[in-house]
């Protein structure tokens, strides 16, 4: 079968108002007349593909290059002997414009047959549903990983399927699976999968630690270092600062890279002092920041102390916080946040944009 948001996505991108001339096939991202600026994403899933599609959308406008978005690979696991890679496909699905936007994960229209046969079997978890359109994919993808191709490969690969008007690359070819540390009531303390703790446990487990065993001997995912040495803007989308954009700035040789950069602008993904949707203040709270966009500015850093930002996008929700933003060596721009739709990303993207020019 083939589905129709596809053939949808070849015409043009969903959400936008008009087919735009730039991401056709033979005007090659790079080519002579691209006139606007060079972008690199550093994102997670769900936050990181509503801010995608608003960088998809105005960069089209500006005439300017596909973005290259380095997504976080901390989520992947391994479950039922295929390899799963929601941030990957989160950005993947809604760039296609084939994601259940309802949900918020996983492919429009999809069935969970082969979930129930599985559960009928007792194999994988009954609290991690794997759609039957998602599975096709986790199977393609671990079907090349088994004939040799690299996780760069196989996205790539992946990504010919649809127009994605986007580059995506892995934040690293290798595992490094982000494993969340938890006390139990004994007092001992246990290791889970990022996604048993977030999902089967809602991340109602206290967190003592986050960590990614094999990253240290990990390293960017080829590509990633020189896109961000040619970007001239790295922007880090507002997604979860701890399980997302942790994990890429943990991969050895990003913080280097981020470093050496033209500019780094960040999107804050609190607003009003919360997050917006999911449990991403549990995961601050476990690394000893407030949930708050200066908390979370600070704990990214000054880059011209060593840090992260140049730059950072705060709500107008949280103005007040704008002082101590700049008392971190961090220049404070106050703007709309929310991502209601492509538009309102957008919007947030021009004044991202705005902030490093
Ligand atoms: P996940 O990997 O699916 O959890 O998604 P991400 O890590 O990419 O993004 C999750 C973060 O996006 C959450 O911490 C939210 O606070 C943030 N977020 C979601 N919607 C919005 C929005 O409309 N505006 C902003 N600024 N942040 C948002
Ligand atoms: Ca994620």
């Amino acid at each position: 079968m083939t589905d129709p948001g596809a053939a949808a996505a070849s015409v043009h991108h969903p959400g936008e108002s008009a087919p735009d001339p730039v991401h056709s096939r033979q005007d090659d991202a790079l080519s002579a007349g691209d006139g606007g600026p060079r972008v690199v994403v550093l994102a997670g899933g769900v936050g990181g593909a509503k801010f995608t599609l608003g960088v998809r959308a105005a960069l089209a406008r500006r005439g300017a290059p596909e973005a290259t978005v380095v997504v976080n690979t901390g989520d992947d696991l391994w479950l039922s002997g295929v390899r799963l890679q929601p941030d990957v496909d989160s950005i993947t699905y809604a760039l296609a414009g084939v994601n259940d936007t309802s949900r918020g994960w996983g492919r429009a229209g999809d069935t969970e047959r082969v979930h129930a046969e599985l559960q009928e079997w007792g194999a994988g978890w009954p609290w991690f549903t794997l759609g039957d359109l998602d599975l096709g994919t986790h199977l393609a993808r671990t079907g090349w990983l088994r004939e040799g191709l690299t996780p760069t490969q196989v996205l790539e690969r992946m990504a010919r399927r649809w127009d994605l008007g986007a580059r995506l690359l892995p934040m690293t070819d290798a595992e490094a699976d982000t494993i969340v540390t938890v006390r139990d009531t004994d007092g001992a303390e246990r290791d889970l999968h990022f996604q048993e703790w977030w999902t089967r446990h809602r991340a109602a487990l206290t967190p003592v630690r986050f960590g990614n065993p094999g990253i240290a001997a990990a390293s960017p995912a080829p590509g990633v270092v020189e896109a961000i040495a040619g970007a001239d803007v790295v922007l880090v989308a507002p997604s979860n600062p701890v399980v997302s954009i942790g994990p890429i700035l943990a991969v050895p040789g990003m913080r280097e890279a981020l470093a050496a950069a033209s500019a780094v602008v960040g999107v804050s993904p609190i607003i009003g002092g919360r997050v917006v949707r999911g449990m991403a203040d549990v995961c601050l709270t476990a690394i000893g920041v407030e949930t708050s966009a200066a908390a979370v500015a600070a704990h990214y850093g000054a880059r011209r102390a060593g840090g992260l930002l140049d730059a950072w996008l705060i709500a107008e929700e949280d103005a007040a916080t704008a002082p101590a933003v700049e008392a971190a060596g961090i220049r404070p721009v106050v703007t709309p946040l929310w991502m209601t739709d492509v538009d309102a990303s957008a919007a947030i993207v021009d004044a991202a944009l705005a902030a490093a020019s």
